[in-house]
């Protein structure tokens, strides 16, 4: 009988313990979905705007980088107009001593016409033209102007995700060319800086954030950007380089600092700024196919006196520079052109002269 109490004390033990054990539970499910409930409310009201925030600053940043692109592509463009202007100045002077030379206009007088007629929207008149003028040279021996003169090839604006690709092909084709690099800190592109280098191109500066903003803003700034990315090429490639070529060319709109002032810090620092006086239209018209390109480029060649700088952009929306240049080196190459990278020797070509010394 005892026993039976015992096991019936025993067993309503049990019972209000297992009540016990099962309140806790209800307490600790309760205390967990007001956790979760906490953490939900957190992410509602923190996490998610701050994401968005972050996206949101991304965008931003990006379409800033579009915007100085556009603003660089405009001065650009501005300079092809002025650069037109300079060759129809220069190509009056070299057709009188060539005529003289020859007793004919023969080639000079393509060159000009190519040159007056190509803004880069203007491909087909420049074959025409070509066509045309090529017709009444037809008594003149072949490439008899070109012997002797050099061209350069400059790209601008990388290294890109395509810098291999085109360093491949300059290398296919035996050529030196000559780099103007940003700074850029991917893994890739970093490698290319060296690879500029060990493959005997030559490497300048391009300022360091190509932010028209930021270069041109004060001279401050302006020798802070060229010191960054003189100090970044040589940690990439140990070069020291004096090279320089100007966001936009020497004669931009954009700078809010006389560019006296700026020209005048690089020649106190040894270094020498190369524009242009040939390109392709390759970053004013994505749409330009590589023998668009092409004509553009032979065409302010064909009208230069002297040696040609042409301006290229090593871009990530530009693949037609690179499927364009085989035919472009091949073609220089026929017509006697000795294609060569920028050195120290090399007499610079620049919209804006430095009036320092005078
Ligand atoms: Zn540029």
């Amino acid at each position: 009988m005892e026993d039976k109490k015992k096991t019936l004390t025993e067993y309503e033990k049990e019972i209000s313990e297992a009540q016990e054990m099962e309140e806790a539970n209800t307490h600790k499910r309760k205390v967990r979905s007001f956790k979760r409930m906490l953490m939900v409310t957190f992410l509602v009201v923190c996490a998610i705007p701050i994401t968005l925030c972050m996206f949101l600053m991304v965008k931003m940043n990006r379409l800033d980088h579009r915007i100085e692109n556009l603003v660089d592509r405009v001065e650009e463009g501005k300079n092809l107009v002025s650069t037109n202007i300079g060759l129809i100045d220069e190509s009056t002077e070299t057709m009188t001593s060539e005529q003289m030379a020859y007793g004919d206009l023969g080639k000079g007088s393509e060159g000009v016409h190519v040159a007056l007629t190509d803004n880069g929207d203007g491909s087909n008149k420049t074959t025409d033209d070509a066509e045309a003028t090529t017709e009444a040279a037809s008594d003149v021996p072949e490439q008899t102007y070109y012997n002797g003169q050099k061209v350069y090839l400059t790209f601008d604006d990388g290294p890109s995700t395509y810098t291999g690709e085109l360093l491949d092909v300059l290398k296919e084709n035996n050529v030196k060319a000559t780099f103007f690099v940003v700074y850029n800190d991917d893994k890739e592109a970093q490698q290319y800086y060296k690879r500029i280098v060990d493959e005997g191109h030559s490497i300048g500066m391009h300022s360091y954030s190509h932010v028209y903003d930021q270069v041109y803003a004060s001279q401050e700034s302006f020798e802070e950007d060229v010191t960054k990315i003189h100090d970044y090429i040589q940690e990439q490639t140990g070069v020291d380089t004096h090279l320089y070529r100007f966001p936009g060319g020497s004669s931009n709109q954009v700078s809010k600092v006389d560019i006296q002032d700026l020209i005048g810090y690089l020649h106190d620092e040894g270094i020498v700024y190369y524009d242009w006086n040939s390109l392709s239209g390759d970053a004013v018209d994505a749409s330009l196919t590589p023998s668009e390109l092409n004509d553009n480029i032979l065409g302010y060649v064909h009208a230069n006196a002297g040696d040609s700088v042409i301006l290229m952009h090593d871009l990530q929306n530009n693949h037609a520079t690179i499927e364009a240049l085989p035919a472009l080196i091949q073609t220089l190459k026929d017509e006697g052109y000795e294609i060569c990278p920028i050195d120290d020797s090399t007499k610079p070509v620049q919209h804006v002269e430095y009036k320092g010394d005078k």
